[in-house]
């Protein structure tokens, strides 16, 4: 039974699992097609996510309150269109109208902006030396060359540079949002690990104590802080919150940007991978 539920959970909104087939929930599969229309009517992704919490509309069946990123995820799920095994709930048409949509409004955003901050980074994926930014006459582009190792890209328009690096930066947050835990790897406490587990067996009573869970929870939180403060994961979660508040249909911030990424590694098929504040890769 257990084992059941927790497929279930896994499961994109709008679908479910029975007799271990990915089957529509009919209700939801309506709520991604309404939110579907709002977005192309113009409706934000905040606004929609506002709406469906006003609505009453579960995410799943413990979580009322919708934020931008369910919203987004559902937006950018292409896995609606009916990709196996998963039955279609939205016309392709549809689909493509938000794909495009989503394109067009995170390009725009920066496109605009003066993204120097940005280039300032762009380094050698060969050597990590900052590259230099050269208008590229005879193809008529902007190219990227390496004076460390000769490394030259292939034309790349800024406005597609600033869109690999944004969509790379919307995913990593979309994924941190999943993760509860700090980064796998960080040694927990004996402390901490006791705590959980007086915190499971509290949760598992035949008649919980909500008082008690809370200062429980409260407890681990702040042993999960101390412990955060003596490793690296303290950048770890710095970079979290900071990614978690940016909203990724919102332009990036040159504060965020700053505070979370240390170099943009271009290739010469400009591939890009981001080196975090903290070292971790992209
Ligand atoms: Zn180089």
């Amino acid at each position: 039974m257990k084992q059941q539920t927790e497929k279930n959970r896994k499961q994109p909104f709008g679908y479910g699992v029975q007799e271990g087939l990915i089957c529509c929930l009919p209700a939801e599969a309506e709520t991604v097609q309404e939110i579907y229309r709002l977005y192309i009517k113009g409706i934000s992704i905040v606004q929609i996510a506002k709406a469906m919490t006003v609505r009453g509309v579960l995410y799943r069946q413990d979580v009322p309150d919708w934020n931008k990123n369910m919203v987004a995820r559902i937006l950018d799920d292409s896995r609606y269109t009916g990709q196996p095994p998963y039955p279609a709930i939205l016309e392709q048409n549809l689909f493509d109208q938000v794909y495009g949509l989503r394109q067009k409004n995170r390009s725009l955003q920066l496109t605009n902006q003066n993204i120097r901050w940005i280039r300032a980074k762009v380094s050698c994926a060969q050597c990590g030396t900052r590259l230099i930014r050269k208008t590229d006459k005879r193809h008529r582009g902007t190219i990227w060359c390496c004076p460390q190792c000769a490394m030259t890209t292939r034309p790349v328009p800024d406005d597609e540079l600033v869109q690999l690096i944004t969509s790379k930066l919307a995913a990593a947050a979309d994924a941190l949002e999943h993760s509860r835990l700090p980064e796998p790897g960080s040694p927990i406490t004996l402390q901490e690990l006791c705590l959980r587990r007086e915190f499971d067996r509290a949760l598992y009573a035949p008649q919980p104590d909500v008082e008690q869970l809370l200062a429980l929870s409260q407890k681990i939180t702040a042993e999960a802080y101390q412990r955060s403060q003596c490793s690296s994961i303290w950048l770890t979660a710095q970079i979290r919150n900071r990614l978690l508040a940016w909203q990724p249909d919102m332009p990036l911030k040159q504060e965020v940007f700053e505070a979370v990424v240390s170099k943009i590694l271009l290739t010469a098929e400009a591939g890009i991978q981001i080196q975090l504040t903290n070292q971790q890769i992209l």
